[in-house]
Order: C-alpha cells, then structure tokens, then sequence
C-alpha cells in the first residue's frame, strides 16, 4: 500500500470544529505515516484540509512529553519524577491552598481539545471533589458569545441547525467569518451547494477576506459595529413588512419591544456608525427576508468582540422575525472552533453542571449530586469566574493555585505581560499538556504529559451537534498518559472515600453521561461508542425513546427546533431581544492611529503548538507579517517585506510588512498564531455577558525600524 501502509485507523479530526472523518496509515511496525479523508463520511466526503492532511505527524513532533517533571521554584531546571509523586505534589498543593485561603483560590482552566468523556470526568473531579468554583475552559476565548447569545434567545445553548442546510437556503450571510482558511471542508460544503442552487452569498467582514472575495456582496464593516447593521436591517424589514407575523407571533416574546429599539436605527443614521451605505442596507435586509429560506453563520468576527453577545442575538432576532428557525434551510449557525468545544459546552460543567444544567438551579444541583452520591451543598449557587476574569484575579492574589490543562494562555490570552506576571506570582501552577515545551510550560511547578488526540479513547461534538468517536491510533509516547487516565488517578486522590464513582472506560462514561442526558435538550441516551462508529457520528438528539420506538432517525436529529415552538424557555417561545447599541471599543486616536485587526490562517491551529512543530504547515506560514493597505505602506514609506515595529498602548511586536488591498488604509491585519506577538499588543476589552475579549479591535502605531 502507499508509503508502507498495512493498516487504517479511524479517528475523527483533532483540530477544527467542522468535524471530518480521517484515517490515520500505519506502517508495517505500527508508525502512523500518511493521513486520509474518508470518503463515505458524511461531514468531509473523502475531502482533509493542509491541516488533516499532516495530522499523523503530530504523535512524533518536537517537544512531546514523555515523563512527569518537577521542581520547586518555577525558574528552576525540571527534574524528572514519577507518577505517584507527580500527582501527589498536584493534590497536595491543591489541598494546601484551598485549606489556607479558601476553596476558590485555586483555578483549573481546560480547553476545547479533549474528548468529551474526560471533560465529564475532569467536570465530576472538579465540581464534585475539589469544590473550585473558578473553573473555566480556554473556549471563552473563542466561543463564549455564541453560548451566551444562544442562551439569551433560545433559553439554551445548542446550535440550531447543521452543514445540509447550505443545500436547502436561498441566501446565506456570513458575518465575521472567513470559511476557507478556518473552516476548509465547511467552505468546500457551502461552495458545492452554492454552485448547486446559485444563492446569493453575502460576507460581512472589515476584510476582503478569501470568503469575501468570493461573495455577491462584500459589507467591509466598521470594526465593532455589526449590531448597528443588525438593527438597520431589522429596521428595513419591519418598515417593508417584510417580517413573519405568523412565527413571531407563535414562536417569540419581545416583539414590540424590539420594534421600538429598531426603529431609531434608519438606514442613514446606522449608515454613518457602521459604514455600509444606507441603500445597500436597504438591498440586503430585502435579499435576506425574502428568501424562501435564509441561513446565518458567523465565527469570530463576532464573537470576539465587546458586543460578541448581543451580535449572536442581533443575527437570531434577524433569523426568528423572518421565520428562519427550524426549516431546511433557514437558521442561525455560530461555527464553533476547536474541535471539541461543543463536547467541553455539553459535559464539561465549567459553567454550570452536565449537559446545560445550571449552578444557579436548585433542581439542577439536586439531581447531579444524588447521581454523583454528593451532598448538594457542597455545589456553589452560581457559576465562578470566566478565564478572562481568573487572571485578574491571580494578579490580585486572590487566586494562588493554578492547573492548566491542554491550553497556553501565555500565548492565546489578551495583553501577554500582564498574563506573564500573574502567572510569576502564582504559589502552585501544574501543567498538563501532551507538549512540555509551551509558553505556560515555563510558570509550572509539575508537568504532566498527557496524550494527544488519537492517542485517546473517547467521543467529540462539531459545530452542527455530531457526536463522532475517536479511538487510539497509537499509544502515548513514553510514560505520557490520556488525560482521562490523569483525571482518574488525580480522582482517587480526592476521593479516598470512594463515595463518587470514576469509570475507567470512555464507553463506560459515555453510557453514564446518556443516563444524564434522558429528557434533556442535548440528549444523548440512544447513542453507544459501538453504534457512534458504525455509523460514522450521529447528530443529537438521538434518544432511547425514539430508538425503542423505531424513530430514530440513522445519523440523529438534524435540526435542534422545529418551526412551531420548541425553544428551552419555559413557554416554549424564543425571546426577541433590544440591542442598543453603545461604542465602547478601543479606537483609532492621533497615538495609535490605525485599527489591529487579528485572526487566523489556513495553514496554522491557534498558538502554533501544533502545526508550528509540522514541516508543511510551518514553511508554508513560518513568521509574523501584517497586511497592509499599499496606500498607508506607501506614505509610510514601508517596502513589502521590510521588518516593521507595531505599537499598542501595551506594548510592541516587531512583524513583516505585506501590503495588500485586503485590508483598509486605516487597518492592518496580524495572524495571531505566532508565540508573543499579536497578544502583546491586544487589549482584550471583555464582552459583558459572555467575558469573551474582543481580540479584533486594538489601536496601534506602526514605526519604521531603522538600519534594516
Ligand atoms: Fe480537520 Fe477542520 Fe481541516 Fe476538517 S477542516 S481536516 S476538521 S482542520
């Protein structure tokens, strides 16, 4: 066979949220060598993306942990260490922390990357044992305004629709959101259908973006303002009667206040905050109404923002005035990021308690803890600090213990310097990554080397609510471990009772998260590790019920609401939500005169922990450039692929220039993969409901460096 290969192991990605089917070769001695799409997938059809395509490369990078290390002070060498007093070291500074300064002065931040089964039982150990209220997952970063929003409109979090309704819409908008680069295969979805049925393709984004260079209409937007858009199109409609009165009124609350907040929003006066000129506002709220069925998706553009939350309910007030939930067809999509961060939004109990169980409800706290065999009141009443807030709270010192678990906020965290001297000041800090060598890495007291992706045994959800199996390719290296197998010895720490129960199989797990989920919105109760394979990934809801029925529909539940009233609010009804609109983003001044744009490029995942380490990913995209508009390069006097300096109110990055008409004169655009680089400079302004920071709108300086 090609390169050797005697055999395929079947995993489901491990970078992105679009979910696709992957098979990884093995060689004649068992080395992974070659990677593949599987062809009767049903989310990636055979198709990978640079990033799948290399993934087998990941289980022999640099910098893979392969023993658990030690030392006393941070700055010291590590020493190496066994197991047992690895994790006796992490248990007892938890213990001792918590017993001198109380139960929430430890954090543990996780991450999107896990399988489902160890953020339930990292959920169980934490809320259950260790009693920290300030857990949180590096998924605030990216995907918290979407829950939020969510929540506001629908009652719950949980995405309404999925990939096949590009193949059933007559308009899609994408606000903030550049599918070819992030999300390849979703691209390669909506591109197949859109040639299909020819439906107009509208990309609201600062940027002319690869998605919007393939769009009818471009909205190059004024950073931070979609809402405005939103509710100028909101406006449009309802002077045009162009709304369903008949799904507001059998489906929604809110109406007559969300007409009055409209209606000070005209095309003229929002024209003048946003950007866009008054008649195209006009043009595409009547392409968006009028289509049979319209569909929204969005990524960060949106929720990275001070006004990520209210714009995931701009985009579904949009989408339930006009009727556009619940049919084929018609619905509001957040394009989630890592690949398992529905999985850590399900189960992970950050936020509340198992599958979208909150903290705040006395029923809720009741019911887990008779499953759990705890006693109800050792759960707080209401859920802790988001990761943006624990950091504050370290600089403090009210937080003096902290455990990381496959996440770098030194590298992904807003205004890095002061990340680095909170994360200098902490008594305790773990770390356990499947790499030893990140940016985090270098403020732990323990290491402890972790698996990663397909070295493990579990279950992930993507963006459209498909739960997929991921079983071990190949063992961890060295003495590395699944996370679940940390989890679960870190448990008997904690437990030395025995009283909560800790399965040691991820099949297992998954049939007492289905005992969970029975009745729930993300119910899960019809679903086995055995059938998940078979089937290549079902969609919740699949529950027990409908398969003893013989309901079940083969690959699950396509779309989460149907068109006549089935939203998580106690009536029933979704609600309509007022937006006023208020500008409180840092903006271009005399100082720092241009906006900083960030986000993300094909070839790399995030902090470059990964694909920084992969020879094809790395020379593809090896260094720092900006985008630069050749008007400003030109008056600054600044040459393609001059070295220039950066300057925000925080601090500096030296970066390559690249002039090119994609951004405005008045914007550069900064990848924010590369280590302390666009986070040196970011402010991180928090979005109120969701805590997630608002990466994409800083103001800088750029400077000429002499004697280049
Ligand atoms: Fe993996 Fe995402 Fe690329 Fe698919 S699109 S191969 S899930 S990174």
């Amino acid at each position: 066979a090609d390169k050797g290969v005697v055999e395929w192991k079947y995993a489901a990605c491990g970078y992105c949220s679009t979910g696709c089917s992957i098979e990884v070769g093995l060689n004649a001695e068992g080395k992974p060598v070659t990677s593949r799409g599987v062809a009767d997938a049903d989310v990636n059809r055979g198709k990978l993306c640079l990033k799948g395509i290399f993934e087998h490369e990941l289980f022999t990078s640099a910098g893979r942990g392969t023993e658990p290390l030690m030392r006393e002070q941070w700055h010291q060498d590590w020493q190496p260490a066994t197991w047992d007093s690895a994790l006796d070291k992490v248990h007892d500074e938890i213990v001792r922390i918590q017993a001198k300064y109380g139960r929430d002065s430890v954090a543990i931040i996780s991450t999107g990357q896990m399988l489902t089964e160890e953020f339930y039982t990292l959920g169980k150990l934490t809320r259950g044992l260790i009693g920290t209220n300030n857990y949180d997952g590096n998924t605030t970063l990216c995907m918290a305004s979407a829950v939020s929003g969510y929540k506001r409109s629908f009652g719950s979090d949980g995405p309404p629709g999925c990939y096949e309704d590009f193949e059933h819409t007559d308009c899609l908008f994408a606000w903030g959101s550049n599918l070819p680069e992030q999300h390849p295969i979703i691209y390669w979805r909506m591109k197949e259908a859109q040639e299909k049925r020819g439906f107009p393709l509208i990309v609201v984004d600062p940027r002319v973006t690869m998605l919007a260079q393939n769009a009818h209409i471009h909205l190059a937007i004024t950073p931070g303002t979609d809402v405005v858009l939103m509710n100028a199109m909101m406006h449009v409609i309802f002077a045009e009667k162009l709304e369903d009165s008949s799904y507001i009124e059998t489906n929604t609350n809110g109406i007559d206040m969300l007409r009055a907040e409209v209606a000070k929003y005209d095309p003229v006066t929002a024209s003048k905050i946003c950007g866009i000129d008054e008649d195209t506002i006009r043009v595409v709220a009547r392409l968006y109404a009028k289509a049979g069925a319209a569909m929204a998706i969005w990524t960060m553009g949106i929720n990275q923002s001070t006004h990520g939350s209210d714009g995931v309910v701009g985009i579904n007030n949009l989408a339930l005035i006009t009727g556009n939930i619940g049919k084929p067809g018609g619905t509001s999509l957040s394009i989630t990021g890592q690949c398992n961060a529905m999985g850590t939004r399900e189960w992970s109990s950050c936020s509340g308690l198992p599958n979208y169980r909150a903290l705040e409800n006395p029923d809720h706290r009741a019911e887990i803890a008779d499953f759990w065999g705890i006693d109800p009141e050792f759960f707080p009443k209401k859920r802790g600090m988001f990761q943006t807030d624990i950091y504050h709270a370290i600089e403090s010192g009210q937080i003096k213990g902290l455990w990381l678990i496959a996440t770098n906020p030194l590298s992904s965290l807003p205004n890095s310097a002061r990340v680095r001297k909170a994360m200098e000041s902490l008594e305790f800090c773990a770390v356990q990554d499947c790499y030893h060598d990140t940016e985090s890495a270098q403020y732990a007291h323990v290491y402890l080397p972790a698996g990663t992706w397909a070295e493990k045994d579990g279950v992930m959800t993507n963006t459209e609510r498909r739960i997929s199996v991921v079983k071990p390719v190949t063992p961890p290296p060295g003495q590395a471990q699944p996370d679940l197998w940390i989890f679960n010895r870190m448990a008997e720490r904690f437990n030395q009772s025995g009283k909560v129960n800790f399965p040691e199989k991820a099949a297992d797990i998954f049939l007492e998260m289905g005992k969970l989920s029975v009745g729930r919105l993300a119910d899960i109760s019809g679903m086995n590790h055995e059938l998940l394979e078979k089937q290549r990934g079902i969609q919740w809801p699949y529950t027990q019920e409908q398969v003893k029925n013989g309901e079940a529909p083969p690959k699950g539940g396509k779309r989460l609401y149907t068109v006549d009233g089935t939203f998580s609010y106690a009536d029933g009804k979704a609600k309509l939500i007022p937006l006023p609109f208020i500008d409180n983003n840092e903006v271009p001044d005399e100082k720092f005169p241009i906006w900083l744009n960030t986000g993300r490029l094909i070839e790399h995942w995030h902090g470059r922990t990964k694909t920084g380490k992969i020879g094809n990913n790395n020379k593809y995209s090896p260094i720092p450039f900006i985008e630069i508009n050749p008007d400003l390069a030109a008056e600054l006097n600044i040459e393609r692929g001059e070295y220039v300096r950066l300057v925000s109110r925080r601090s500096d990055a030296v970066v390559m220039a690249m002039p090119t008409q994609r951004v405005p004169k008045n914007m550069v655009f900064l990848p924010f993969h590369f280590h302390d680089c666009a986070n040196r400079l970011t402010l991180g302004l928090l979005d109120p409901h969701s805590r997630q920071p608002a990466y994409k709108q800083s103001a800088v300086r750029i400077e000429r460096i002499a004697n280049q």
